[in-house]
């Protein structure tokens, strides 16, 4: 059985949720010096791959690239390959955050609104006491404020360092600053600290299980549905894919 299955080009390891959370604990464990980047490849990342080789690299360089979105894993049934499971980015950072409730993995939490940012470690404290926070900044920063974010975390040296910046740009983000983070791990989780907050909501499970999270995101979001135009385009286009020769 291949350990991989390619969508569009980009091979994602065939990995399940509980082999994602083993594998970065494994990381951690490590205490490796080299920043372990985790991307949740969406769709968009998937389609953005395929016109800008700056993220292109971004993605060849990650440690793992997991499943997110069903059109992902959809794909993959439809071309035989073996992803079985959505890995997405806000529930790994769950699963990360009551793991690390039990193992005492520390986080820096970067990106959101401030207010979203605050509420955020707030509700961690509460939900998860036995996680470290070593610090967070929101998302709204200038260009000329990066390297005082970056030495902030690089002396934090958190085990997880979260990025919520939106989709690509916390990937772009972490690989710029790769060398210099000090973190063991690095994930891009889109929105994740806005529902952590209980600014948004996450889809009921029922609508996940029937794979129409983007459906409950439209309707409670009708300002993403350009962004949304994305996932037919997706599917056609990745259905129909062939290797260039
Ligand atoms: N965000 C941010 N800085 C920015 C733009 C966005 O911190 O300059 C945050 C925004 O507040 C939200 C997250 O990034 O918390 C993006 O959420 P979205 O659901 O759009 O994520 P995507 O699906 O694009 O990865």
């Amino acid at each position: 059985m291949s350990q991989s299955t390619n969508i569009m080009g980009i091979p994602f390891p065939n990995v399940t949720m509980d082999q994602t959370v083993a594998i970065l604990g494994k990381v951690v464990d490590q205490e490796s010096t080299e920043l372990f980047h985790v991307i949740t490849g969406n769709p968009e990342i998937v389609m953005s791959c395929q016109k800008s080789t700056s993220l292109r690299q971004v993605v060849d360089q990650a440690g793992l690239v997991t499943a997110d979105g069903a059109g992902i894993v959809m794909v993959s049934r439809l071309r035989g390959g073996q992803l079985t499971e959505r890995v997405t980015g806000c529930d790994l950072l769950f699963r990360l955050l009551e793991e690390g409730n039990r193992k005492h993995w520390s986080f820096y939490m970067l990106g959101a609104e401030e207010s979203v940012s605050e509420q955020a470690v707030k509700v961690i404290a509460q939900r998860y006491p036995g996680v470290v926070v070593k610090g967070r900044h929101h998302g709204f920063f200038q260009a000329d404020e990066e390297q005082q974010i970056v030495e902030e975390i690089c002396t934090a040296q958190p085990d997880f360092l979260i990025v919520a910046l939106g989709a690509p740009h916390a990937e772009h983000w972490i690989n710029k600053y790769r060398h210099q983070l000090s973190a063991h791990v690095a994930i891009g989780v889109g929105g994740s600290l806005d529902i952590l907050a209980g600014k948004t909501k996450r889809a009921p499970a029922i609508w996940q299980k029937l794979n129409l999270e983007w459906l409950y995101r439209l309707l409670s979001q009708p300002s993403r549905w350009r962004r949304q135009l994305i996932l037919p385009r997706f599917a056609a286009r990745a259905l129909l894919f062939r290797e260039p020769k």
